[in-house]
């Protein structure tokens, strides 16, 4: 299928060091964004939505989601909530291990069964046409090196410490580096306690253990010391993942240390949910809200710290606006009866954003109106369409 999006008011890149790109048109076909900018081939396309003049954006990347199996939470007992996601802007989400399975198993075995298990029931599985990258295995005392191999071989990708059976936190260190020496992705739960018995990890843990990513740097959902803040940003280049249901006056001491050190890139946006805080399918347009308002960041910047910060994390190929990317786009503006015009300056402003679109792997999911967020101020609308499908217009 080939679809175009046009009239769009401001493309937004994803791209922290060029976040804008001008031009009013996006092309795309067989999933992949062929074009963004100015004209475009919007003949000849299966169908063409008109933006109105709303704002397009890469599809958010939620990089902290407590996934399970299937569309089901069993924390909030709820089925569908990924698919309620999607209607926040939320095209893709990564698993923070698949530590909510009920009696998940605590044996080297067990977390690697479950890993391999998780990776490949999501790799066909499309909830409301979000993309799912499952299976982070929890690191467990006991895992080898062959172990990993194994792991790998099946493409599971992301390895999670934090909640293992290890006396200290600092005994992670070498099961992080084996996870890093195949290729994984490597994560450490940060703040309050998850170990029994343990004070929590801090700064100096992570120091040691040296992940690629410090998950809820501002606490799932208690944070670390404030001194500890600076040592990680000067000390390290370890990606720092902010979440909404955490502490946010953390969450705005982050954005201001790695503003002051010029390494913006490192700031990687999530909710962390479902969890105790519950479901957030708007959390994402939240703390990129808080951010552009509280701790002044640009909100165009803000854009990129969920969706193009997320992607290099974590060698996505979504995330960005430009050729050859994965066709995950959401139209956004500001949201109807509010006092802003626009999807920026909405976000300076504190609102969350109206979400008229949504497209994944280059198919609309659906157009008009999100059945989460208020409605747009301007109308998105399907221009033309010769494939027999309601893209979800009744909502
Ligand atoms: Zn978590």
């Amino acid at each position: 299928m080939k679809v175009a999006v046009a009239n769009i008011g401001r493309i937004l890149s994803g791209n922290l060091a060029a976040p804008v790109v001008s031009g009013d048109t996006i092309v795309m076909s067989d999933g992949k964004i062929v074009s963004a900018g100015s004209g475009g081939d919007v003949a000849g396309c299966d169908v063409v939505i008109d933006a109105a003049g709303c704002t397009a954006m890469p599809g958010l990347i939620d990089s902290h989601v407590h996934i399970t199996f299937g569309d089901y939470t069993p924390r909030q007992k709820t089925v569908g909530f990924l698919e309620s996601y999607v209607h926040g802007g939320v095209t893709a989400c990564i698993s923070a291990s698949e530590v909510h399975v009920p009696g998940r198993p605590r044996d080297p075995a067990g977390v690697k069964a479950l890993a391999i298990a998780a990776h490949k029931s999501f790799v066909n599985y499309r909830p409301g046409g979000m993309r799912v990258h499952a299976g982070s295995v929890i690191l467990e005392p006991g895992l080898t090196d062959d172990d990993f191999a194994e792991m790998a071989r099946h493409g599971v990708w992301l390895a999670k410490a934090g909640f293992g059976a290890f006396s200290t936190p600092y005994e992670y260190a070498p099961y992080v580096a084996m996870a890093r020496q195949h290729n994984m992705v490597t994560m450490v739960h940060t703040g309050g306690s998850s170990i029994p018995g343990s004070a929590g990890i801090w700064a100096d843990h992570l120091l040691t253990i040296k992940p690629d990513v410090s998950y809820h740097v501002n606490g799932g959902p208690i944070a670390m010391p404030d001194e500890d803040f600076p040592r990680l940003v000067n000390e390290s280049a370890i990606a720092m993942q902010v979440c909404t249901a955490g502490n946010l006056r953390t969450t705005l001491l982050v954005a201001k240390l790695l503003t002051e050190a010029k390494q913006l890139e490192r700031l990687l946006i999530a909710t962390d949910t479902p969890t105790g805080s519950g479901i957030m399918p708007l959390g994402m347009l939240y703390t990129m809200s808080h951010l552009a308002s509280l701790a002044g960041v640009a909100p165009e910047l803000t854009v990129a710290m969920a969706t193009g910060n997320n992607a290099n994390a974590y060698r996505l190929n979504n995330g960005l606006i430009a050729a050859g990317r994965d066709a995950d786009i959401v139209l956004v503006d500001a949201c109807l009866g509010g006092s802003q015009d626009d999807a920026l300056s909405a976000l300076k402003n504190g609102d969350i954003l109206g979400v008229g679109a949504v497209m994944t792997a280059g198919v609309p999911r659906f157009v008009g109106r999100s059945r989460n967020t208020p409605e747009t101020v301007r109308k998105v609308r399907v221009a033309h369409c010769t494939v027999p499908q309601s893209f979800g217009t009744e909502h």
